[in-house]
Formats: C-alpha cells, sequence, structure tokens
C-alpha cells in the first residue's frame, strides 16, 4: 500500500505556503488587502509533473500563474520569474 506516498511527500506545510505566499507578495509589491491564494492541482499534460501550483493573486482583474512543479519544489526565483514573464507579456 504504498501508493499514496509520493503525494503525501508533496505535501505542502503551512510554513511553506506562508513563504511562498510572502515571495508573491514581494515580487508584485502587492497590498496586503489583495488576497492570495496558492494550490496544488494534478497536472495531466505529458512530461509533466504530476502535480502543479496555481497562484491566484485576487486583484481586479485576478490574476492567476501557473506553474508545473509541486509547492514543496518553488523557489524564490521561480515566483520572480513566473511573476514577471507573466505580467511582460500582458
Ligand atoms: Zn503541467
Amino acid at each position: 500500500m504504498g501508493l499514496f506516498d509520493s503525494s503525501a511527500a508533496n505535501k505542502i506545510s503551512a510554513a511553506q505556503l506562508q513563504q511562498l505566499n510572502a515571495w508573491v507578495y514581494d515580487t508584485l509589491s502587492l497590498d496586503e488587502s489583495v488576497p492570495v491564494s496558492i494550490s496544488q492541482l494534478t497536472c495531466t499534460e505529458p512530461g509533466c509533473s504530476p502535480l502543479e501550483t496555481v497562484i491566484a493573486v485576487m486583484t481586479q482583474p485576478p490574476q492567476t500563474y501557473k506553474i508545473h512543479q509541486p509547492a514543496v519544489e518553488i523557489t524564490q526565483d521561480t515566483i520572480v520569474q513566473t511573476l514577471k514573464e507573466k505580467k511582460a507579456s500582458e
């Protein structure tokens, strides 16, 4: 019954989530009043990691960023790159 071992390893802790959140606020210079939600979803695209992370920033209009990595593997560099790239292409 080792089936769920790998997904348990990808569980993100509250502290990690808080860290990711802090990086998002930092990168976008967000006001504290703007809610940010970070969630992990199953990715079904071939060649992708089984978990992807979705960052939703509740500005008007809301911005959604998708990172094809489990949240535990995301570094500050990844956050900065993803958030800035998206902005530049708007
Ligand atoms: Zn993916």
